[in-house]
């Protein structure tokens, strides 16, 4: 499994006030609640501190040179200028975070 091509576009051309320049290129759409009308975002937390792990399960992902990474899942309403709502914590994967905070 590689997260780095997992067909999800690309938001580089969104800018977030509250985010960190650096993760916009990282920063990328997982899905859609039309019911909330929110979309559901994740941002790649690198370099990681130092120890830093999933919250969930204490694992880390690691890039194709083998550098340690996790992401942060938030949510974003469906209106211009929102701003993000980041779910606290950073997570090795989607379920991890389910798990946390479900
Ligand atoms: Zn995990």
């Amino acid at each position: 499994m590689d997260e780095w091509d997992d067909g999800f576009p690309s938001r580089a051309e969104h800018v977030h006030e509250g985010g960190r320049r650096e993760e916009g290129d990282a920063m990328r759409y997982l899905s859609r609640d039309p019911f909330a009308r929110t979309v559901l975002l994740r941002a790649v937390v690198r370099p990681l501190a130092f120890s830093q792990d999933c919250r969930w399960c204490g694992g880390v992902r690691r890039t194709r040179g083998g550098e340690p990474f996790l992401f942060r899942y938030g949510t974003e309403p469906d209106a211009i200028r929102s701003r993000v709502d980041w779910h606290s914590g950073e997570f090795c994967s989607k379920p991890c975070h389910d798990a946390y905070h479900g």
